[in-house]
């Protein structure tokens, strides 16, 4: 803020302008019509005038809720007053008499110089555009502890589900090295459980793989705290996902077209509702349909398919009859920048499925493909159902 009178003090205080102006090269003449003229009338009665670039004061224009430039307020004496537009001039021409008849009132009238002394009006306006700012800042605030408050809900109600998926694969191995104990163990008659070599090497490969399974969960959670703390926001809410599907595949339908491929599309009606972030996961589905497409011959088809897989998590599942993933590279082709070799004449990055694991992950969600080379892949990922 420039201020063209020195100090705020009597006489000039007694009147009190402020001048907005804007820095367009096709404002300057009005500009420079308005300054002149105030010029002229600050030496037949000085006043203090602050002259504000309305792009350097975004809060004082908010504050005095402008719509045009050049505006002169009247700050004091009391009422303020607002003009603007094209003729400003004239419009201060008219007004200017009051102004000061009110002004010299103020410097005459020892009542009101009192009252001017104790009214540092553009410093209050300062004040108050403080508290614009720190109203906004609480606001924001306010805004981030709400979104913080939702994601710690996300997360205490994900890992209640986490651990109660926990619990399936651990009662498995449970229930088998129990079976395998009774053989080893001799029951209070003295006799042993008979197990037949196949069934004991059988349970302890089940043991096995459900282990792994669990390792496999753990390695998720961990990746998705670090994900969710670190990386990648979310903001999960309930979403609609056969209608998010809709709307994707909508405007998949005219690409497909002209590459010949099929859609077909197997979305339960009654599938709930997810907790989710929508734009990321629309997303995941853009890149699956984006993959899909690419790498899909013509004539071939593309199936989108939902399902309520248990009561706490939805499957979706993106699948194609294209060259499919050989099974050494299922896993990896879900890391940053990998690509197939026989695929790197294909327009690409190799960040697409990274991008879609870290998302759905940041949901405590999974996301893996089943192939058979040669007969096609299906991409699932899954997402938690919404609970009020
Ligand atoms: P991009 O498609 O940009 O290369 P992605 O991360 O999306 O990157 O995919 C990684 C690789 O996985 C691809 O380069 C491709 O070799 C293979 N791939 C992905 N989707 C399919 C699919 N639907 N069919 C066959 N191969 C696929």
């Amino acid at each position: 803020m420039e201020s063209v009178s020195p100090a705020t003090q009597h006489p000039e205080a007694c009147l009190q302008l402020l001048l907005f102006l804007d820095k367009r090269p096709s404002s300057s003449e009005k500009n420079r019509q308005i300054r002149n003229y105030l010029k002229e009338l600050h030496e037949e009665f000085p006043f203090d005038l602050q002259i504000v670039d309305v792009g350097e004061q975004p809060d004082l224009v908010e504050h005095f809720k402008l719509v045009a430039t050049p505006t002169l307020i009247k700050i004091y004496p009391e009422p303020q007053q607002t003009l603007a537009g094209s003729n400003l001039v004239s419009q201060v021409e008219v007004w200017w008499p009051r102004w000061r008849i009110s002004a010299e009132e103020r410097i005459t009238d020892p009542q009101s110089a009192l009252a001017t002394a104790e009214q540092p009006a553009l410093g209050a306006v300062a004040r108050s555009v403080e508290l614009l700012k720190l109203q906004d800042e609480v606001f924001r605030l306010k805004q981030g502890t709400e979104e913080l408050q939702a994601q710690l809900k996300f997360k205490d109600r994900l890992i209640a589900m986490l651990a109660h998926d926990l619990r399936n694969p651990l009662t498995a191995v449970a229930i088998a090295l129990e079976t395998l104990e009774l053989m080893v163990e001799p029951k209070e008659d003295g006799r042993a459980a008979k197990l037949t070599p196949e069934l004991t090497a059988q349970l302890i490969k089940h043991a096995r793989t459900q282990s792994k399974v669990i390792d496999r969960m753990i390695t998720d959670i961990l990746q998705a705290a670090r994900t969710t703390g670190s990386q990648l926001q979310i903001y999960p809410q309930k979403l609609d996902l056969q209608a998010l599907c809709e709307e994707v595949l909508e405007r998949f339908l005219s690409l497909l077209e002209s590459k010949s491929l099929q859609i077909t599309t197997d979305i339960p009606t009654d599938l709930p509702q997810v907790f989710a972030d929508s734009e990321r996961i629309r997303q995941v589905l853009v890149n699956l349909l984006d993959n899909a497409l690419k790498y899909t011959p013509p004539d071939g088809t593309i199936c989108v398919s939902a399902l309520h897989r248990t009561t706490q998590k939805v499957q979706i599942s993106v699948c194609d009859d294209g060259p499919g993933i050989p099974e050494e590279n299922q896993e990896r082709i879900f890391e940053d920048r990998f690509r197939l070799q026989r695929d790197e004449a294909k327009e690409g990055y190799g960040i697409g499925l990274a991008l879609c694991r870290r998302i759905v992950n940041a949901h405590y969600g999974q996301i893996w493909v089943d192939s058979v080379p040669g007969q096609g892949s299906c991409f699932h990922f899954t997402l938690p159902v919404f609970r009020p």
